[in-house]
């Protein structure tokens, strides 16, 4: 791991050492230090003694010169990252180009100043003044949580804002994948990032999780991951700020007008793009009776062309999914919804962590494979009559995070843009589709509403301070 740029616990026992498996070989392919509590408040105190002072265009030329570096490596990085967490060398070249994009936004970013200026002789009793704002640091240390499904990209979301800023940050990035993060942290300190301003801690999160939740120095934690431990951190993180992306489960609503080779392309590359494992996949395909029977065969035929395997193998579009555990668990829940009356299609076929797409139709909105997150490449599909059907169905779960609506009808499109209880809707696109500046979050259990995406991020990041002046 990394405190403030130093290599720390490279020699530690097998017992205060995280093994890191390849999923697909099942390899150890290294092992990461157990942080102590003493380490994690090191690298707190250490952060909060220090104020970067970087002027916008050094943080720029950081970022910059970050995005070139990832460009020049994403072979080798796009190796790493399918290494340690079985996606395939296609989705790890594409989450490399994602990554690249974070740092370049980042550093379009810096060089805007989205201060504000007020007149104050606007009402009978105003006067000669101006009142402006200006954005600053927090003036504690961020925590930066972060889950395995991006290795690198859901770190760079975290950590480039946090540059941006002027901030610290201490990051902990999931133990399943936590050498793209040290990398990425090793990359920009190549690209000139003052090393205090990062530290990348590893470790068993039942050991260190509530000191990187509660540390005093702490001002604000942001977390990416499941719906059980963001509601945890809420619990503890008591008067700090906290950003928390939880769980999705996305629809993509398919209406009676659809096109539907448009919509079964979209349904499949947005249900096993990443091996399913977005938060925002497609997680429920909802179709319109009338035109179910075709979209189901198109979605078959699609399915069974997505080529899945060995990870690195290039030409491959899906590898495995995070761990044995994981496709485990996906073929029980799928087990499970036959059992109650679903129709399994093709898939549901698991060899240790390679679970093959897997399509179930006449699934019904109660079954546990819809109703809660399955975060892995399952297409469950429930038929529906109307419009007011399909939202409620797409409303009947805990989550809110985004959706695919399939029409080119204007009524069904505004009537779902105003009606689904989502942070996003994607009108003939992917639920996952966004630039990696615009603002990105869910309601409901997906989030408080906060938004990440680089623009929204450096907002949360800071303070807003105004001052005013006299003007003549
Ligand atoms: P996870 O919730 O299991 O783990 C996320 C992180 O939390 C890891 O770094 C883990 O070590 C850490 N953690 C574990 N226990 C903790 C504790 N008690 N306190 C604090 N941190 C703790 O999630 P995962 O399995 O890595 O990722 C999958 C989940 O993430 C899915 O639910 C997915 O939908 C969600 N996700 C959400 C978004 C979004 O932007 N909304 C994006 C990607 C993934």
């Amino acid at each position: 791991m990394r405190i403030a740029g130093r290599v720390v616990g490279q020699d530690r026992s097998e017992d205060r050492s995280i093994a890191v498996y390849n999923p697909f070989t099942e390899a150890v392919i290294g092992r990461v230090p157990k942080a102590t509590l003493e380490e994690v408040r090191e690298a707190f105190a250490t952060a909060h003694a220090y104020q970067p002072q970087l002027s916008r265009y050094e943080r720029a030329a950081v970022l910059n010169k970050a995005a070139a570096i990832v460009t020049q490596r994403r072979e080798a990085i796009a190796q790493l990252i399918s290494a340690e967490s079985g996606l395939c060398i296609k989705d790890a070249l594409y989450e490399t180009g994602r990554v690249s994009d974070v740092l370049v936004f980042g550093a379009n970013e810096v060089l805007k100043d989205d201060g504000q200026v007020f007149s104050c002789d606007l009402t009978p009793h105003g006067k000669k003044r101006k009142v402006f704002t200006q954005r600053a640091p927090l003036l504690g240390v961020i925590t930066a949580i972060t889950p395995f499904n991006h290795p690198m990209n859901q770190v760079a979301h975290k950590v480039v804002p946090s540059i941006a800023t002027n901030n610290r940050m201490v990051l902990k990035p999931s133990e399943k994948v936590p050498f793209s993060a040290i990398l990425f942290a090793d990359i920009l300190y190549e690209a000139g990032l003052p090393p205090e301003a990062l530290s990348v801690i590893t470790g068993d999160p039942r050991e260190i999780a509530d000191e990187l939740i509660t540390n005093p120095h702490v001002d604000l934690v942001t977390f990416t991951g499941g719906v059980a431990i963001g509601k945890y951190i809420a619990s503890k993180a008591g008067y700090r700020r906290m950003v928390l992306e939880l769980g999705g489960n996305d629809p993509i609503i398919v209406m009676e007008d659809a096109d539907l080779d448009e919509a079964s392309t979209l349904a499949v590359q947005g249900s096993y793009k990443n091996s399913g494992q977005r938060c925002t996949a497609v997680k429920r395909m909802l179709v319109h009776s009338a035109v179910a029977d075709a979209f189901v065969e198109q979605v078959v035929a699609k399915t069974r062309a997505w080529k899945f395997g060995n990870p690195a193998d290039a030409s491959n579009d899906m590898g495995t999914v995070i761990d044995e555990a994981a496709a485990r668990f996906f073929e029980s829940r799928v087990n499970e919804a036959v059992a109650q009356g679903a129709h399994l299609l093709v898939g549901n076929a698991r060899q240790g962590a390679l679970y093959s797409p897997t399509v179930l139709d006449h699934v019904h909105p109660d079954m546990l494979v819809v109703k809660e997150e399955t975060f892995g490449p399952v297409s469950p599909i429930i038929r529906f009559n109307s419009i007011d059907e399909a939202i409620a169905i797409s409303n009947g779960t805990a989550y809110g995070l985004s959706s695919s609506v399939c029409t080119n009808r204007m009524d069904y499109i505004t009537r779902f843009v105003n009606a689904l209880h989502v942070g996003s809707v994607n009108v003939r696109e992917v639920p996952g589709y966004r630039l990696e500046l615009t603002p990105f979050g869910g309601i409901k259990d997906s989030g408080l509403g906060y938004k990440e995406g680089v623009q929204e991020a450096i907002k949360s990041f800071t303070n807003v301070k105004t001052f005013s002046l006299p003007w003549q």
